[in-house]
């Protein structure tokens, strides 16, 4: 989500909204990253002044910042992250997945920048020996109603003009994954995988390169328009009216664009936006397939999702070092920025609970919301859901 705090000129707020498009198709590598090119500003005072400032240094920030100077090279920008260093939560945290486009609704944007985005994202990649990898990704039905909305999803895609989308037979299905049974499957070639960290670290170095400043451990608390200067009746006003303030720090800036994923509500609210909508946060567990079982999966495999869920279902996700993920399922994080069962803050998990938009979410899907939470706790569960796929999979094979 970008907020933009003050209005940016009609020309500079397309250009970021065409930025969203970041957002699917990411991309990926830079393994040595010049850190000395960021500064640190947890204990300085700090007092620059820029003319556009990205909050957030995940991949939306990253790439909202980079393509801004490209396009505006005369700009003096700057990216504000409260971490010790980029992509550190969900753009860190994510299954790698370049998706090709195949589930959004068509015509929305989303699916028309999802389509776009794996192509710029291969794209940018082999400009910047990123290494990726297009090992395909298989949606595999394994009964009548499935195979029905196998059926739906197709045609999804192809209106969503996903390349070479093919709705392939049991006999193909084995073709492609020799370990994996389905009655029907839908075979998208060109869906891939990559490290998204990478990507943004890669974003960050050609923003850098720029002339652009990244500021790390830099937590922003606060936004403040200052009072328009003398000059305001002159007509030309302030040059930069807004004053971000971190916890040691503050810089000003004319402008404020705000990406903050998971506090992009609290970001929103700071800068003078509506309480509502609030963030939910929901965390996605992964299983790790046993190294010597790894030669089983050779791409994405996916179940065929159930309409009535927000989730894909558990999957099978390659990664780029060569280990296998099963997952994520979604249970209710006990805090925003907490990656396990014990990560836990009282306060942010009242404000979840008390949220009406929650309740209606949790009636709605209770039977769902409590199943997810079990089948975290056993494995075996878990299992079940992977055996309708690949029976060779045991409990011994899998580990948190
Ligand atoms: C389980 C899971 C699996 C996913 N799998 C995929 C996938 O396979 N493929 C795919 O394309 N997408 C996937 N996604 C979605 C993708 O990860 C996100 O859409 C993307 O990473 C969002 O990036 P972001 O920059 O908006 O947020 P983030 O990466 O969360 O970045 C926000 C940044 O803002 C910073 N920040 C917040 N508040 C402040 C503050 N006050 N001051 C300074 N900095 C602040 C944070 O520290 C953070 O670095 C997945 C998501 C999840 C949760």
């Amino acid at each position: 989500m970008v907020h933009v705090v003050r209005s940016l000129s009609c020309r500079l707020q397309s250009c970021c909204d065409t930025l969203l498009k970041y957002n699917y198709y990411k991309k990926s590598t830079v393994s040595s990253y010049l850190y000395s090119n960021f500064s640190s500003s947890s204990t300085e005072i700090l007092s620059e002044k820029y003319d556009v400032v990205v909050v957030g240094g995940g991949i939306v920030g990253m790439a909202t910042a980079r393509e801004i100077l490209l396009r505006y090279p005369h700009l003096k920008m700057a990216v504000l992250e409260k971490e010790k260093e980029l992509a550190c939560h969900q753009t860190g945290h994510n299954s790698g997945v370049i998706h090709a486009g195949i589930y959004y609704k068509p015509g929305t944007l989303k699916a028309k920048l999802c389509v776009e985005g794996l192509n710029l994202a291969y794209k940018y990649c082999d400009e910047h020996n990123i290494p990726y990898k297009k090992c395909g990704k298989l949606i595999v039905a394994t009964n009548p109603v499935e195979e029905k909305r196998l059926d739906d999803l197709y045609e999804r895609g192809k209106k969503n003009n996903v390349k070479d989308l093919e709705m392939i037979s049991a006999k193909r299905i084995k073709e492609i994954e020799p370990m994996c049974q389905g009655t029907r499957g839908l075979w998208s070639p060109h869906t891939g995988i990559v490290d998204w960290a990478e990507v943004t670290r890669s974003y960050g170095k050609d923003f850098t390169e720029k002339g652009g400043r990244i500021h790390l451990n830099f937590r922003v608390i606060s936004f403040k328009e200052t009072a328009e200067s003398s000059s305001a009746s002159k007509g030309d006003g302030n040059k930069y009216p807004v004053s971000v303030r971190g916890e040691n720090s503050a810089v000003k800036a004319s402008y404020v664009l705000t990406c903050g994923g998971l506090q992009s509500d609290e970001l929103a609210q700071m800068s003078g936006g509506k309480i509502n909508p609030k963030i939910v946060p929901f965390r996605g567990e992964y299983l790790l397939l046993n190294p010597k079982k790894q030669h089983m999966i050779k791409g994405n495999i996916y179940p065929v999702p159930d309409p009535r869920f927000p989730f894909l279902g558990v999957h099978f996700t390659p990664r780029m070092d060569g280990s296998i993920w099963i997952g994520p399922n979604a249970v209710l994080a006990l805090k925003r920025e907490g990656y396990g069962w014990c990560d836990v803050d009282v306060k942010e998990l009242m404000d979840t609970l008390s949220y009406r938009g929650f309740q209606k979410m949790a009636l709605k899907n209770s039977v769902f919301g409590i199943s997810e939470m079990i089948k975290s706790a056993f494995i075996t569960l878990q299992l079940r859901e992977i055996n309708k796929f690949i029976k060779e999979i045991t409990a011994d094979d899998l580990s948190r």
